[in-house]
């Protein structure tokens, strides 16, 4: 494996993923090491994720989601709600976990803690003080697996952004579409980038990653493409990751739009490993090196310089 002195990219200095999943039922932490190191990521940053694997059991919280699945005359709806049972029971990654994986890999792993929204405000108060204790450096929200709509719970958000804004920690956002039953849109709608206005326009000192740039889709490829742009148009700490839909950097229509729109240098690259695509980690970055439509100099903006800066090294 090749990273350094492919044609037209060999000066590439560094590569930072900011989009890892290091979710104990799907890969283990010396998997985990093995790849990061096998792809020569410098850095990777790892992402908790603070979801409830028990939200579907609650007869509630059961029968909404049956309900919703008839709407879109979805065939096996019980089905629907076994597969998404599954994916929370095993996604469920903790904050302390993230931190001691930090711990036993300092120079190679960057910690982002998670905080589930959708439950009540001192639990959410809670976890913020263990992402502070833990010394984990952002937080980590997904509306679709936490089942929240960002302006339907603006108490919690307001608090967690205003935690963020006084330690110094930034926000990665999950947008667009996401597998099994998210892939229908209307399940997925409150990842909507463009919900989040309200809190980049009003902390904007606090940094907030759209990841997936609103674009994840298996069915509608580029979902929310659009607003994340506008959102990014508007504010400058709007940042984006590009984990799942690495086409972005490769396809005419998007790169064009970026172009022209809001430029590179708020564009991160992620992978998603090991959750999506069906890509290893060395792989990936041999297909965005080869195959990304951009120069030089913006593709190593994306690959590493951009995320250096917003981690502040
Ligand atoms: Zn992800």
């Amino acid at each position: 494996m090749i990273l350094y002195g492919f044609e037209g990219v060999g000066t590439i200095a560094e590569v930072i993923d900011f989009h890892v999943h290091p979710i104990p039922k799907i890969i283990s932490r010396e998997e985990l090491v093995k790849e990061v190191g096998r792809a020569r990521v410098d850095k990777a940053v790892l992402l908790a994720l603070d979801i409830d694997e028990y939200y579907l059991d609650g007869e509630y919280s059961s029968m909404s989601f049956l309900q919703e699945c008839v709407q879109l005359n979805s065939l096996n709806c019980l089905k629907c709600l076994e597969d998404a049972r599954k994916i929370l029971k095993t996604c469920y990654t903790s904050n302390e976990y993230v931190g001691d994986l930090v711990r036993s890999n300092p120079e190679r792993f960057i910690g982002v803690g998670s905080v589930n929204p959708s439950k009540n405000m001192s639990y959410v108060k809670e976890k913020l003080k263990e992402i502070e204790k833990l010394g984990l450096i952002g937080i980590k929200l997904i509306p679709t697996l936490q089942f929240f709509n960002p302006l339907r719970e603006k108490n919690k958000l307001e608090a967690i952004f205003e935690f963020c804004e006084r330690e110094g920690k930034f926000i990665i956002f999950h947008t667009g579409c996401d597998p099994s039953i998210w892939e229908e849109p209307s399940f997925s709608e409150n990842a909507n980038p463009s919900l989040l206005e309200y809190y980049v326009k009003k902390f904007k000192n606090v940094q907030v990653v759209l990841a997936h740039m609103g674009s994840y889709s298996l069915k509608y490829p580029g979902i929310w493409f659009d607003e994340a742009l506008q959102l990014g148009r508007k504010y400058s700490n709007v940042w984006f990751d590009i984990s799942a839909v690495p086409y972005i950097l490769m396809e005419k229509k998007y790169v064009e739009k970026i172009d022209r729109d809001i430029g590179w240098s708020k564009v991160l690259f992620g992978s998603d490993y090991p959750v999506a695509g069906g890509y290893g980690l060395a792989s990936l970055i041999e297909l965005v090196k080869t195959k990304s439509l951009l120069s030089e100099k913006n593709l190593e903006s994306v690959l590493g310089l951009n995320a250096l800066k917003l981690l502040g090294l």
